[in-house]
């Protein structure tokens, strides 16, 4: 890494998925990056998600897809078992190569400490507890006022603050956060033998599956279908749960009773954000959820997320007008960002009207559209 005196200075916000990529992207390259992230030190949440083959392809692009399969669960098979128990299998393609598998389900404690390891081993520094509260342009750089009263001036200011950004705002991207009538349950369960690899099972109301994230651990997920967007108590998550998942039967309702034991539940809306202006101004720029976020239902998020670090610092080593790099990044990343945002949608929309061969074949199709290059 170049760390000279004029090596062009960046200025990240939010340590997730994509300002912890994009951080190591630029910092590669020889880029002079901070982090400032409003959270604690704790890693996020205990429970996983599932790095699909785009992800892994730009994890490689970062030299850090072995270290997530090594933490995570390789495999490559989708099975959906629809309402009458009838079963069918998605096999994705492998975009890292034959002997490595298409994706890999990982714990989100696990993603995040192998990504701060990155960062740290490139010697970017993370501010805990820090936000921004004023951003300006001056002169062509950004000047960044954050919450402890310090200042910041640099040649470039990401916004990757998530799905509610603050940058967003503060650039003057403003964008709606679209809810779209149901709640995604996930709970961290012992891994059954059976599950070797991703199952979904379409009950009568909502759907229901499981995905593993290492050897011993798994995730269950559900998607509650006509929910109002309300919080419930923590402590009745993982009964209310088990109660969603009674009416499914087959391999799924093995899982419930430990859903019922588990200490790890979240229940979170499915929401989606798309900026559908520029996702620059001047020389601040934004990314992964912060500029589109999808639904989970395409297990994607985190693919847009890590891509767009590196497509940005590609773009910035084309140009060097910060600003042209940053047209061109939107350029570049827009058609496929909508088209996912998109059909995370209209699967949210087929689940809820129990079209679930169709809401099938429309994830094949565009697994297979985001298998090609970003
Ligand atoms: C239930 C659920 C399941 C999902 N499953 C999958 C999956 O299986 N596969 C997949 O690819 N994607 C999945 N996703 C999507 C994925 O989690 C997101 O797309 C991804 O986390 C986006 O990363 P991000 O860094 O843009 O945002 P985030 O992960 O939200 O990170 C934003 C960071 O910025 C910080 N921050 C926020 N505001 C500020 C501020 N003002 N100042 C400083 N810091 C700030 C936050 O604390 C956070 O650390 C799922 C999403 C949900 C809700």
């Amino acid at each position: 890494m170049d760390n000279s005196d004029d090596a062009r200075s960046a200025l990240i916000v939010g340590a997730g998925i994509a300002g912890l990529t994009t951080a190591s992207a630029l910092a590669r390259r020889g880029w002079r990056v901070e982090v400032v992230e409003k959270g604690d030190e704790g890693v996020p949440a205990g429970w996983g998600l599932n790095l699909t083959g785009p992800s892994l392809r730009a994890l490689d692009g970062l030299g850090l897809a072995d270290q997530c399969l090594a933490a995570g669960y390789g495999m490559s098979v989708i099975t959906n078992v629809d309402a009458n128990g009838v079963a069918s299998r998605i096999e994705l393609p492998r975009l890292l190569d034959d002997r490595r598998p298409a994706m890999a389900g990982i714990a989100r404690p696990e993603l995040h400490r192998i990504l701060r390891g990155e960062a740290s081993r490139l010697a970017v520094p993370i501010h805990y507890g820090l936000s921004v509260r004023l951003l300006e342009h001056r002169d062509g750089r950004t000047h960044a006022e954050l919450s402890d009263g310090s200042a910041r001036t640099v040649d470039l200011l990401v916004g990757a603050d998530g799905i509610r950004s603050v940058v967003r705002d503060l650039i003057g991207r403003p964008a709606p956060v679209r809810y779209h009538g149901q709640m995604a349950w996930r709970a961290l369960v012992p891994r059954p033998g059976w599950a070797t690899s991703i199952h979904t099972f379409a009950g009568t109301g909502q759907q229901a599956g499981i995905v593993p994230i290492s050897p011993s651990l798994a995730y269950v997920f559900l998607t509650e279908n006509g929910v109002q967007r309300d919080v419930l108590p923590e402590a009745e998550l993982a009964s209310r749960m088990e109660e969603l998942l009674a009416p499914f039967t087959g391999l799924i309702a093995e899982a419930r009773p430990q859903v019922a034991r588990s200490d790890a539940v979240i229940r979170r809306p499915v929401q989606t954000v798309f900026v559908d202006t520029s996702w620059s101004d001047g020389t601040s720029v934004l990314v992964g959820d912060a500029a589109h976020a999808p639904s989970p239902q395409m297990a994607s998020g985190a693919a847009l997320a890590i891509e767009d670090g590196l497509v940005l610092a590609e773009e910035l080593d084309r140009y060097d007008d910060v600003r042209k790099a940053l047209e061109s990044f939107t350029d570049r990343r827009r058609e496929r960002c909508s088209v996912l945002v998109k059909t995370s949608v209209a699967i949210a929309r087929l689940e809820q009207e129990h079209r679930h061969r169709d809401s099938y074949s429309l994830i094949e199709t565009c697994h297979l559209r985001m298998a090609q290059p970003a």
